[in-house]
């Protein structure tokens, strides 16, 4: 099937390949768009700290993913974006009627910059950054002994921009990979967070299996304090407290990408995320959609900026533009009743799976099974998304 609209996606992560590949499948021609080469699968990056696995084992080359779903793709950075012109870094201009007619942004998030950030790294920025964080980790563990910390912030513009469940993944990876080397107890480590209850919106079970693990695992929890300041030697928090560490792993929560800040006519929202109605389609312009991580979120206080719900939102931009096109008939598909949580939270040796909607939380733990079941979640995307199997998930 194919028919003459062009779409460019922009973002070549979770939501813009997965919106490529719907939008392909609709019949539309489809260009994306990416500053990398490759898909970075952030959910398994968990695991590049303790080596488990390397950056080709978590990252599928756009050419694979362009290639198995035959849509076009070019590597160049946006360097600005309006709703009827976009211009690559590399000189290129894409303008609307001539190059394309619809235009599905999914360039991802910023991270907000506290004080003294530089000294610490994050599991939610680029694989580099990961990578040097794993070469630092690997020179504490050959000494043998050090403190560690792990942290998360929030945004208050921007309630749903938290990043909270890879940072634990990370901890308890960690310190499994100390217990595995037998020099746990030269380690201390700490987790920080400025909110009374992090991980919250995974339900009070989560919250009280959490609190359980950190007291099995004897990790010091530092809640409910605003962070001041960091330092090559730790964290200072707003009461004075200084958390000693000799590596910090932090996720500073998001903020608006900043393409879309600079953008004189993409809607947005104060913290710079794009304003999006139900369908996707971003507010009073018929021919502009967003989604994933670089759009302001409506709904429950609970929710939550996922891979999974940027994948649901690429389905629905691509149901709804062939709505709108007259392709399809049916009702168009918002993202809101889809909003929910699920996340396959590892721990190294097991892992629990979380899942919340508006009518429960659960948390099912998940001893050694978890652990496995991430890993084959990894082998069913790399094959889907490389167009060798169907969608199963
Ligand atoms: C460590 C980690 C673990 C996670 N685990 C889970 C999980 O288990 N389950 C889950 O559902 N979600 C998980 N998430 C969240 C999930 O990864 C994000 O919600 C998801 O990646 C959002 O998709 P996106 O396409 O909006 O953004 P991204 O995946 O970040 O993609 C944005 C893309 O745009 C490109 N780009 C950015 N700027 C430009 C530019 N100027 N020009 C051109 N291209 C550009 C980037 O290179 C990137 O390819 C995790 C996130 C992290 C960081």
């Amino acid at each position: 099937m194919t028919n003459s609209k062009r779409i460019l996606v922009v973002g070549g992560g979770i939501g813009g390949t997965e919106a490529s590949i719907a939008l392909r499948k609709k019949g539309f021609f489809v260009k994306l768009i990416s500053d990398r080469e490759f898909l970075y699968i952030y959910p398994l990056s968990i695991w590049l700290p303790t080596k488990e696995v390397k950056l080709s084992d978590i990252s599928i080359p756009l050419e694979k993913i362009a290639k198995g779903h035959n849509f076009a793709y070019e590597i160049s950075k946006v360097v600005s974006i309006e709703p009827n012109e976009v211009v690559l870094e590399n000189g290129k201009i894409y303008q609307k009627g001539r190059d394309f007619d619809y235009l599905v942004i999914a360039l991802g998030q910023d991270k907000l910059k506290p004080k003294g950030v530089e000294y610490t790294y994050s599991i939610c920025a680029s694989p580099e950054e990961t990578i040097k964080y794993s070469m630092a980790l690997e020179i504490l563990l050959e000494k043998g002994k050090g403190k560690l910390a792990f942290g998360f912030g929030g945004n208050p513009k921007a309630k749903e921009a938290v990043r909270g469940g890879p940072v634990f993944e990370v901890l308890f990876n960690i310190d499994n990979i100390l217990r595995k080397k037998g020099i746990r107890n030269n380690f201390e480590i700490s987790f920080f967070a400025p909110m009374e209850k992090p991980g919250a919106r995974l339900g009070e079970k989560a919250l009280k299996i959490l609190d359980y693990m950190f007291k099995k695992k004897r990790i010091k929890k530092y809640t409910g304090k605003k962070i001041k300041e960091f330092f090559p030697d730790g964290i200072l928090l707003e009461d004075g407290t200084k958390i000693e560490s000799d590596l910090t792993l932090f996720t500073p929560a998001g903020d608006g990408h900043p393409i879309i800040k600079q953008s004189q006519n993409i809607p947005k929202t104060e913290a710079g995320f794009i304003k999006i109605d139900k369908t996707c389609q971003v507010e009073g312009l018929e021919h502009v959609y967003a989604i994933g991580d670089c759009v302001s979120l409506e709904g429950p206080e609970w929710k939550a900026k996922q891979g999974h719900l940027a994948e649901v939102m690429a389905h629905n931009v691509a149901s709804n533009i062939a709505l709108k096109e007259g392709l399809i008939k049916g009702e168009p598909q918002y993202y809101i009743d889809h909003l929910n949580i699920m996340c396959l939270m590892d721990t190294g040796d097991g892992g629990a799976l979380a899942y919340r909607d508006d009518k429960k939380a659960i948390l099912i733990p998940m001893p050694i099974i978890g652990h496995i079941g991430k890993k084959m979640w990894g082998l069913y995307y790399k094959l889907y998304k490389t167009g060798k199997i169907p969608k199963i998930l």
